[in-house]
């Protein structure tokens, strides 16, 4: 994870003569276009639709969106439970590991029967089993620049949770390339961080950090996947919808062993080689 001063120091290269490029950050569905829902949904939903902000229509919203969490491990664990939750239509989950003894300290979503079998397809049968009315669709494949079109295609939101930088900053340049929205979230141990990127509107995570190559293994602990993670889904459910103040242009991290949020603005980068020619 990166230091909140690493993005301070990524945040001062910002020149304001800059011009942005406007894209459009989301599908919103026109209400006209939205399925009417099922009994079976009006009555599993009923609480989020008391929620003023989301009513029949949001839930309409949320079960026609399409949601792709790359990263089926700790971070990836809550987001899928989460989306599920709320009722997230289509679940699109990219992984392309099996799962180990070393990875349940975290990604609960995998049972130990599971050991050694393909992580896509445990966490698949969770969600089928949970929320039968969620389609889920399963990539085992490790992403990369010649084999993520024909995926991110098909989906209007992007979570990341992969586990390594380089797989980040790798997730960043597809959704600048295909002008997803992208639901960035990191963990290291107790702390944390998310950022909301809407590609050449806001910064992307090559405007504000350091790109780093090597994969070095840290500890990390489940309650703060957790939170962060749950974070990562709020995002979404809000860029969904299109209501209250999102992680837009803002760094918000975590420091759960001292229990402290802090969040800053940011910029975009008008030097950011990936985000400000195109
Ligand atoms: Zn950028």
């Amino acid at each position: 994870m990166k230091s909140i001063e690493q993005v301070k120091r990524g945040k001062q290269k910002t020149n304001k003569n800059h011009k942005t490029v406007h894209r459009l950050p989301f599908t919103v569905y026109p209400s006209s276009h939205l399925s009417p829902l099922t009994s079976h949904q009006l009555q599993r939903y009923n609480r989020n639709m008391l929620i003023e902000q989301i009513g029949e229509e949001g839930q309409k919203k949320l079960s026609q969106a399409k949601v792709l969490v790359c990263g089926a491990g700790g971070l990836g664990s809550t987001v899928l439970t989460s989306l599920a939750s709320v009722g997230i239509g289509t679940i699109g989950i990219v992984d392309n590991d099996v799962l180990e003894l070393s990875n349940l300290n975290r990604q609960y979503i995998h049972k130990f029967e599971n050991l050694g079998k393909i992580k896509v397809e445990s966490a698949k049968k969770w969600i089928n089993e949970f929320n039968p009315d969620t389609c889920v669709n399963t990539y085992q494949i490790r992403l990369d620049e010649n084999n993520y079109q024909d995926i991110v295609k098909d989906y209007d939101l992007i979570m990341d949770c992969f586990d390594s930088f380089k797989s980040k900053f790798l997730l960043n340049k597809i959704a600048v390339e295909t002008g997803k929205t992208l639901i960035h979230g990191g963990v290291t141990e107790f702390f944390g961080q998310v950022t909301t990127i809407i590609p050449h509107k806001t910064a992307c995570l090559n405007c504000i950090l350091p790109q780093e190559d090597a994969y070095v293994i840290k500890g990390v602990l489940s309650p703060a996947v957790s939170v962060i993670a749950s974070i990562e889904t709020m995002e979404a459910v809000k860029v969904i919808l299109n209501i209250g103040e999102r992680l837009e242009n803002k760094f918000l991290s975590y420091d759960g062993l001292n229990m402290k949020f802090k969040t800053i603005n940011l910029a975009k980068n008008p030097d950011c080689t990936l985000c400000s020619h195109s």
